[in-house]
């Protein structure tokens, strides 16, 4: 149980990447209406292809690990649709709708757990902290007046 309880007007805003799986399938209102649905706020949407350098940065703790070079061709390989959601615990209330990185072992109801079972092809990619968050957005709205500055 959290100790540190927040106020339901004390809001977020977290970063979730719906990754090429989720374009190529057709899946991205599906899981747009999940988060729509628990009460959070869509406040930006840019669809774009990820480059080798911005994959990089957004995935700088993988990069160098042998089963980078899979990472990389994958997110890499068509258009993916960068959101920023806003709402009360929102980081963690979306890696809870996400479910488990493994998406073979994530819960029935999280996304992953409905849609997906391969490890490297798990549809979404959500912020774990508040850190990650303001790093995250800052890669993928580099010109963004809330969230360029670094
Ligand atoms: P998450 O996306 O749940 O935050 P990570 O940041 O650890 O998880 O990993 C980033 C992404 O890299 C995962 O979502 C998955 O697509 C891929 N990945 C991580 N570890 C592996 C692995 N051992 N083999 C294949 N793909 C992996």
């Amino acid at each position: 149980m959290k100790q540190d309880k927040k106020e339901d007007d004390e809001l977020e805003t977290t970063f979730v990447l719906l990754k090429p799986d989720a374009i190529e399938r057709a899946l991205v209102g599906d899981i747009i209406a999940r988060f729509e649905r628990k009460g959070l706020k869509l406040v930006r949407a840019e669809m774009r292809v990820v480059s080798k350098e911005l994959a990089a940065r957004h995935y700088a703790h993988l990069v160098g690990k042998p089963f980078y070079p899979k990472i990389e061709a994958f997110i890499t390989r068509g258009p993916v649709l960068a959101t920023a959601w806003r709402g009360r615990d929102a980081i963690d209330v979306v890696r809870r709708l996400v479910g488990a990185t493994d998406a073979a072992l994530a819960e029935p109801g999280t996304i992953r757990g409905d849609w997906a079972c391969l490890y490297t092809e798990n549809l979404v990619h959500a912020s774990d902290s508040p850190d990650a968050a303001r790093r995250e957005l800052a890669n993928f709205f580099p010109n963004d007046p809330e969230f360029g500055e670094r």
